[in-house]
């Protein structure tokens, strides 16, 4: 596609005020009143969309950046096609005087997800709802209305390209451009199809069905090829990437297929023992705590771990214990302590080496997780 602001022959950082004065200006010129011909009915065309574009600020930011004007950017991608255009010029990378295709590969596009950490440790199904380009249901890609085909362009004579004669300090320079009639395509569409605008494709909604495979981690990147949007004129459809975000579970984090999690255990069950029921994410699992259990002793659940992605062998779920001392007795319990104190004789506080064990490091992780 032609650049908006070269049509109009204004600078990129032209005022309204200019642009509107090189439109009038153009428009004067080329107004099919005044200029019959279809050379300038095809340019009239193109000064005006390039106007309809720069006029309005939004749309204009929007194509400085890149948006394709025609696919309003409206889904968030769009428009690297433009950007590379914008660079290196409207033919780039077609060289040898060919002209070049209107049919293109679409655009990848990139959609992000946020799971649970329930759908990790399983995987889940999601079906997605993407903002796309799909094919014209009219045209089928053809980009002309039904029965009709486009034409030579007689500027170029089909090849796409036009010679100028360039000064330089080197001396007159023959130089090849992209036709400006045809924008290097060699041909032009006499009658665009109306249901696309001549584009090939129309924006649409599509549902996409995805299964996530357990194990995955925020910023892994799963690619669908050619689940993007279709390309113009019809091309081959760019890939869909979905980004995936897991966000954070209120009692479970993840240390590589193992999920961790801490269990508070009064101090009357860690002496006595207990048998209790815990809510893993897979549903209730009976758990026992042996008598005399410490305060960062970890109890190993096989196998209710996360699959990793690439294989079937579950991680475990490792709970840490920390044992929890009552803070309030009353007198009866504080007389029956005292009487169990006074019985076992127990040691003095000792000092020893500084607790560096697992459950140190797992209640940082969790604090800092
Ligand atoms: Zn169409």
């Amino acid at each position: 596609m032609a650049d908006h602001y070269e049509v109009l022959g204004v600078s990129r950082d032209a005022s309204p005020e200019e642009i509107k004065k090189a439109y009038r200006r153009l428009a004067r010129q080329l107004h099919p009143d005044v200029n019959p011909g279809e050379e300038a009915a095809e340019r009239f065309k193109l000064v005006t969309h390039a106007y309809d574009v720069l006029s309005d600020p939004e749309q204009r930011a929007r194509y400085d950046i890149g948006g394709d004007s025609a696919f309003g950017g409206a889904g968030g991608f769009g428009g690297f096609g433009d950007i590379f255009e914008t660079f290196f010029g409207a033919a780039g990378g077609q060289r040898g005087g060919r002209p070049r295709s209107r049919r293109e590969r679409g655009q990848d596009a990139l959609v992000r997800v946020t799971l649970d950490l329930a759908d990790v440790v399983f995987g889940v199904h999601r079906d997605i709802e993407v903002d796309t380009a799909v094919i014209c249901e009219t045209c089928q890609g053809a980009c002309c209305q039904p029965g009709t085909q486009p034409v030579t362009c007689d500027i170029c004579h089909g090849s796409g390209q036009v010679q100028r004669t360039v000064r330089s300090l080197l001396g007159n320079m023959v130089t090849s451009q992209p036709c400006p009639s045809c924008q290097g395509y060699g041909t032009t569409i006499p009658y665009p199809c109306a249901t696309c605008q001549g584009q090939g494709r129309t924006r649409a909604r599509r549902t996409v069905s995805i299964d996530i495979p357990a194990g995955v981690e925020t910023g892994l990147r799963l690619q669908l090829p050619g689940s993007g949007e279709v390309g113009p004129a019809g091309g081959p459809n760019g890939d869909l990437y979905l980004e995936v975000t897991v966000s954070a579970h209120d009692t479970f984090s993840r240390e590589g297929d193992d999920l961790l999690a801490t269990l508070e255990v009064s101090m009357t069950d860690a002496i006595l023992g207990t048998t209790t029921t815990i809510t893993s994410l897979d549903g209730p699992v009976p758990l026992e705590i042996r008598p005399g259990v410490q305060s960062g002793d970890v109890l190993t659940i096989k196998g209710r771990g996360i699959t990793p992605l690439r294989g079937t062998q579950r991680g475990d779920l490792r709970v840490g214990v920390q044992v929890v001392t009552p803070t309030r007795l009353d007198a009866r319990e504080r007389a029956l302590i005292e009487q169990f104190a006074a019985k076992t004789k127990a040691p003095p506080p000792r000092l020893s080496e500084f607790h560096q064990g697992l459950f140190a490091k797992l209640r940082d992780r969790l604090r800092n997780g």
